[in-house]
């Protein structure tokens, strides 16, 4: 990997999690023992998600979080490296085990999870203070809300470039000072509904009248991704402009799962990599790649690499 200490063009703060996926013919019910018909594991945690998706368009990244000091931890940094991300701040944890996901899917497609999120929660603001030199050289930052909200916060203070929070999973309370915080504000639209209180966003006005709530809230540059219909944006000063950057369309959906995490991923790599571009070019651009994913299964695995990736005239 040569030595990549100072050389980061996108931070990630967040969480790692293994998934373990057995397909069933249906769910079992209390107390029962089933057959499953095919078992599959995948790296997942948002945050993760995020540095590998940036990591394979072409940004230097760098993962801070925690594992447990157990096989799947080492497991999943092998995972990170290969993949290009500098781990240095991504640390095995005493005590604790990975995070990981236990994932049922039935025929019909209905599933039920477990997750532990075990090492995840060391993720503090101590490890904010150890890696300060990445917060002051990388370009973008990007936190997500799958480990603690005040380790979360710290980042996102510690931080002079551009920081984007993906309020995911949301919080009906979000905090004020965290919305403040993040340069942009990134959630979809169920997230956004729930942050907001509003019952349900579905039209394109509703998703533009939500971005004004959040910035009412506190949020400064708002983006609410809508699947297949992209994403709306508001900038900070300009609350009262939202705009529409519609999504690609695709020939075949395949699996939705990781579109957000693609597009984050996407986001952050342009913004690092072209700063002088708008945030309507950035969005088309991850509107792009998450399309690009919504085409393959999987999560990690549907992300576009460099090589392969859609391109732009942007
Ligand atoms: P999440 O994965 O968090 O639920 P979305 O469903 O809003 O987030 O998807 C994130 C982004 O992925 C969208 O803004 C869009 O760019 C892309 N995307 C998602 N679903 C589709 C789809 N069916 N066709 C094309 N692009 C999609």
């Amino acid at each position: 990997m040569g030595d990549v200490k100072n050389d980061v063009d996108v931070l990630v703060y967040g969480s790692a999690i293994v998934d373990f996926i057995c397909y069933v013919d249906r769910l079992p019910k209390e107390g029962e023992t089933i057959r499953g018909h095919k078992f599959e594991n995948g790296f997942g945690g948002k945050g993760a998600n995020q540095c590998v998706a940036a990591a394979r368009l072409g940004s230097k990244c760098a993962l801070i979080a925690k594992v447990g000091n157990d096989t799947w931890g080492e497991k999943y940094l092998e995972n990170l490296q290969k993949e290009g991300v500098n781990t240095r701040h991504a640390k095995a944890c005493e005590g604790k085990s990975t995070g990981i996901a236990q994932i049922a899917v039935s025929n019909d497609g209905e599933n039920n999870i477990i997750i532990v999120t075990g090492a995840n929660d060391c993720l503090d603001g101590s490890d904010v203070h150890e890696a300060g030199y990445l917060f002051d050289s990388a370009q973008v930052l990007l936190c997500q809300l799958e480990t603690s909200v005040a380790g979360t916060l710290e980042a996102l203070k510690r931080f002079k470039g551009i920081s984007v929070l993906n309020a995911a999973p949301a919080m009906t309370n979000t905090p004020k000072e965290l919305l403040q915080s993040a340069s942009i504000l990134c959630v979809n639209e169920t997230e956004a509904a729930l942050m907001t209180q509003t019952e349900d966003i579905k039209t394109l006005e509703q998703a533009k009248l939500a971005t004004k709530k959040l910035m009412e809230m506190g949020a400064n540059t708002v983006i609410i991704t809508l699947g297949s219909q992209g994403a709306v944006y508001s900038e900070k000063g300009n609350s009262e402009k939202c705009y529409h950057v519609p999504g690609q369309k695709v020939d075949k959906v395949v699996d939705t799962t990781g579109a957000g995490d693609a597009f984050l991923g996407a986001l952050a790599y342009h913004m690092a990599k072209y700063p002088e571009k708008s945030l309507h070019q950035h969005i088309g651009y991850a509107n792009l790649q998450a399309s690009y994913s919504v085409q393959y299964p999987g999560t990690q695995s549907s992300f576009p690499k460099a090589q392969s990736c859609p391109s732009t005239s942007q």
